[in-house]
């Protein structure tokens, strides 16, 4: 569960990207966040993984407050929410492997449990056959199934996605989404999206809020925003 109260960002220039914002993604949510280039959505979703700090504002994850926090404890908490991102965010010169072997070596598993645990998730998102292969030999969608299986590795209970389709085709979109139900439900995982892409909150998510000018405009379900006249 992930809980904003009043949350301010005002950046050192003065520019104030997100402003009063309050909103809750309870457990098992597909929450998307929806709004115009610049609307403040980048900055919420840093915001909620401490990587920018509210200028005010009070933050909660599953009940705690991460604003108190200390390094230590704030890097053991990040293991268990996953990102995806829009460029996919792959390293170029490891193998997809050698990309999800990544996770794990950061989070200090032991060397002996990764290779197995590499071979499930590259299992779960559908990519076991191209194990060795680097990413400039993927498409588009391959590329973002090795982010999710990346995002994974940890066993996180959220999943923050920043733009994930944006840059695929509608099909491979529609993959991408299915994919991410898919390991929603079977992993009971509280999803955050934030989008520019109306169709994209349709397909997949059952809450939605509506950002613009740093503020939520609107919130609620999908089928009582999005209800046709
Ligand atoms: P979105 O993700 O909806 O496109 P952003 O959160 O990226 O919105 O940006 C919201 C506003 O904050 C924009 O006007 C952007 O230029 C500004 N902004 C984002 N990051 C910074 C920063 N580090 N310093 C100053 N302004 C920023
Ligand atoms: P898409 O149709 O999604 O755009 P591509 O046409 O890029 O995908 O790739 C189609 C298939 O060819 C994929 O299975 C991908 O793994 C493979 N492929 C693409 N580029 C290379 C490459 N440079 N070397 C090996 N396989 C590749």
């Amino acid at each position: 569960m992930i809980t904003l109260e009043n949350v301010n960002k005002i950046y050192s220039n003065g520019l104030h990207a997100v402003k009063d914002v309050s909103l809750k993604v309870n457990e098992g949510d597909i929450f998307g966040i929806i709004g115009l280039s610049g609307a403040g959505k980048s900055s919420l979703i840093r915001l909620i993984n401490r990587l920018e700090e509210p200028t005010s504002g009070k933050i909660f994850i599953n009940g705690e407050d991460i604003l108190s926090l200390n390094k230590t404890e704030l890097l053991e908490r990040r293991k268990k929410i996953g990102m995806i991102f829009q460029h996919f965010n792959l390293l170029s010169s490891r193998t997809v492997e050698e990309n999800v072997a990544f996770a794990l070596e950061i989070a200090n598993w032991n060397k002996k449990d990764i290779g197995k645990r590499v071979s499930e998730l590259l299992e779960i998102v559908g990519l076991s056959d191209k194990a060795k292969y680097y990413p400039s030999q993927l498409s588009g969608g391959q590329k973002q199934r090795v982010s999710i299986a990346r995002a994974l590795a940890n066993n996180p209970d959220i999943l923050l996605s920043d733009e994930a389709t944006s840059a695929l085709d509608p099909k491979t979109t529609k993959s991408i989404l299915e994919l991410i139900k898919a390991i929603q439900q079977k992993f009971s995982l509280t999803v955050l999206m934030i989008t520019h892409q109306m169709e994209v909150v349709k397909e997949i998510c059952n809450k939605v809020a509506i950002m613009s000018d740093g503020k939520i405009v609107e919130q609620g379900g999908v089928h009582h925003i999005f209800a046709d006249p």
